[in-house]
């Protein structure tokens, strides 16, 4: 394994400002992410998980610069690619893709999903049509597709099936990194381990790193080494995949973790109903972001931010308790 992460994201922040009035005057800032750290070396998958709203594809997407950061810096592969001018961004591109959610209203509906998986690499200089058709046969082939299917348009396929042609159009570039935004969430449960098995095997073959994004602490388990919680914009727990699921120190990552089920039935979860929704993020509560709704919550909770802290090797809470 490189000793380079393939991803190092420092203080990433992105802030959207909310206009009001004629003159369109900024009365605020919703504030997506606020300062989220973490790497992923070679081969390694992060899984950030959080309920919807608390800034994770978001977090996504400026990594990616779909969208431009507010501040903070994204290294690929040693390289920070927040200041470059979209021409010097171009080869960190092809190493970073995105899978999404929905696989249908991802993929073009009037191209065929020949055309879809190959049209990366003619935008990137493989202009021979043979050459493409080939490169993308091999694609339908190593995700599951028949090449004979090429030909066909996304609403001939099934959802699982979608869903590989948007992999095998994030795979066409030979990237080190692949952000799946939620990549299964529309899929029925035993595809979804269909997906998220091919996803396994696809890193292991390709040393590849994976940034997986997911409401559902359940989904990231079998996929990640390490888990990154969320909440209204801020990491709240960082540990690796086992000590989150049988240590886990923050109140959101117990009350996440109370709502995955157990197989085992001698095994007992201690059931924590989170209250309510999960404030807006124009204007966060003060202090510790998570207190309106922590059965924990103290004074102090109220007026001082919680740093996320290391407390044992590895494992990073924020709050004040730990
Ligand atoms: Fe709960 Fe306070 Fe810890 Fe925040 S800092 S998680 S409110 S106990």
């Amino acid at each position: 394994m490189s000793n380079v992460p393939v991803l190092e994201v420092k203080d990433l922040k992105k802030h959207f400002p909310v206009r009001k009035g004629l003159l369109r005057r900024t009365v605020g800032h919703v504030y997506a992410v606020d300062g989220i750290s973490f790497t992923i070396g070679e081969g390694e998958t992060l899984g950030l998980v959080g309920e919807s709203g608390c800034g994770k594809s978001t977090a996504g997407r400026a990594i990616l610069r779909l969208i431009e950061p507010t501040s903070g810096t994204v290294k690929v592969l040693g390289r920070d690619i927040a200041p470059l001018t979209k021409k010097e961004l171009r080869p960190y591109r092809q190493q970073m893709q995105i899978v999404f959610q929905d696989p249908f209203s991802s993929l073009n509906p009037r191209m065929t999903a020949g055309e879809i998986v190959g049209e990366p690499l003619y935008v990137h200089g493989i202009k021979g049509r043979k050459e493409r058709l080939d490169r993308v046969a091999a694609l339908f082939d190593r995700v599951g597709l028949r090449p004979a299917q090429m030909s066909n348009y996304p609403h001939q396929f099934s959802g699982g099936q979608r869903q590989r042609i948007g992999i095998a159009r994030a795979l066409a570039l030979g990237p080190k990194l692949i952000v799946g935004d939620e990549p299964v969430s529309a899929l029925d449960v035993s595809i979804q381990a269909q997906v998220i098995n091919l996803l396994q095997d696809l890193q292991r073959e390709r040393r590849l790193s994976y940034l997986f994004i997911s409401h559902n602490l359940a989904v990231v388990e079998h996929i990640s080494h390490r888990i990154a919680v969320m909440y209204l914009g801020r990491i709240v727990e960082h540990a690796d995949t086992r000590t989150i699921f049988t240590n886990p120190q923050h109140p959101y990552t117990e009350a996440l973790l109370s709502a995955v089920p157990v197989p085992d039935p001698a095994i007992k979860r201690q059931k924590r109903v989170l209250q309510g929704d999960v404030p807006s993020p124009v204007n966060p509560p003060s202090g510790c972001h998570f207190h309106t709704r922590c059965p924990y919550a103290v004074a102090r909770c109220k007026v001082e931010t919680p740093l996320l802290r290391e407390i044992a090797p590895g494992h990073h809470v924020s709050c004040h308790l730990r």
